[in-house]
């Protein structure tokens, strides 16, 4: 199959994507997040063809998207007051509210057989042109080959998908540059199944008390189901090392023997064998992904990446970093 990147300057675009769901094909597309893989959520084949061209485990459900608030209605039952107020305030926006499925909506494959479903109302002009245009749900995981980082540029879809779908829209880099907060609603009070652009704090301002899924909860009991899985991995190993001048030069002395690659923002000074800047502070989490898959362009055998403050949206940077790392930190003997 030959995979086409198409711009998203004329409506043209917009039509070609949606005969193509419609026809029960892939379209990978820009969210406000990062670079999602669709297919029309009510059609089964296509959603299989999801889990297909990711390699992607059949028990991890996908988030539904759709265009308008309202569209809730039609894919969930017991809607709660509370999932109201996140969508008044959230939506659109990167908050993916797991709430009760209504019984034959979606195909059962969206939902890996569970009785809930994540859905969320994307922020960004491409996706919600294409929702309106092809005017269905649209499940949609992360467009990369399953346990890669996730896309924040078409190029980086094409590098993992190339041959397996046949159009990306390019919409350039997406903004947020990690995936969608998950909140399980359905539970009293409300846990946060996957750490994100919208923030526990920014939650609570509205919702009250939220809880916290750890990441220790998994694998055994893993209420995300895609919380046991490797993701966000290179190539080579990742360690997660402290942004400490002196334990860096000596992790690079120990690994001499190693091509190490460091990734670390740009006000870390120390010199490596292969460096990738993560920018400012506080575009960590725009610049993670392309710098991950940035190692994979390189000859690196080890990577070591600084850890960063859990305050704020630096709670979802750590998440997907300690998973990118399975959880491993580079021990030095200083
Ligand atoms: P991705 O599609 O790669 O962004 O991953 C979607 C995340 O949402 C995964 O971690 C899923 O396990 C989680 N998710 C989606 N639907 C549900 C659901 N019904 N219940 C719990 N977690 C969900
Ligand atoms: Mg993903």
């Amino acid at each position: 199959m030959e995979t086409h990147i198409a711009a998203v300057n004329s409506i043209k675009a917009y039509e070609q994507a949606a005969t193509l769901l419609q026809d029960g094909q892939l379209v990978a597309f820009p969210t406000e997040t990062v670079y999602g893989l669709g297919a029309i959520a009510t059609n089964a084949k296509a959603v299989a063809a999801i889990f297909e061209a990711k390699g992607r485990p059949s028990d991890n459900p996908l988030i539904v998207h759709i265009g308008t608030k309202q569209a809730v209605e039609q894919y969930c039952t017991n809607v709660s007051t509370l999932a109201k107020q996140c969508m008044a305030s959230f939506w659109p926006g990167p908050l993916t509210l797991v709430m009760q499925a209504k019984p034959n909506t979606l195909a059962t494959n969206v939902t890996a057989g569970l009785s809930t479903v994540g859905v969320r109302m994307p922020d960004h002009p491409v996706a919600l042109q294409l929702l309106q245009t092809v005017n269905a749900p649209v499940a949609a995981p992360s467009a990369n080959r399953s346990g890669k980082p996730s896309p924040t540029r078409a190029s980086h879809v094409y590098d993992d998908l190339v041959g397996r779908i046949p159009l990306i829209l390019d919409g350039g880099r997406t903004g947020i540059g990690l995936e969608s907060t998950v909140l399980d609603v359905t539970q009293h009070p409300p846990v946060i199944l996957r750490p994100g652009g919208v923030t526990k704090e920014m939650l609570e301002q509205v919702i009250g008390e939220v809880k916290e899924a750890k990441l220790t909860d998994a694998p055994e009991a893993p209420r995300a189901p895609g919380m046991k899985y490797t993701h966000y991995a290179p190539n080579a190993p990742v360690y997660l090392i402290e942004e400490s001048t002196e334990k860096i030069t000596a992790a690079l002395t120990e690994l001499a023997h190693e091509r190490v690659a460091l990734i670390a923002p740009a006000s870390c000074t120390v010199q490596a064998p292969i460096r990738i800047s993560l920018g400012e502070s506080a575009d960590i989490a725009v610049n993670l992904y392309d710098a991950l898959r940035e190692c994979d362009k390189t000859d690196a055998t080890i990577i070591l990446v600084t850890a960063t403050t859990t305050e704020g949206v630096g709670t979802a940077i750590m998440n997907r970093l300690e998973k990118a790392a399975g959880g491993r930190w580079y021990k030095t003997t200083v």
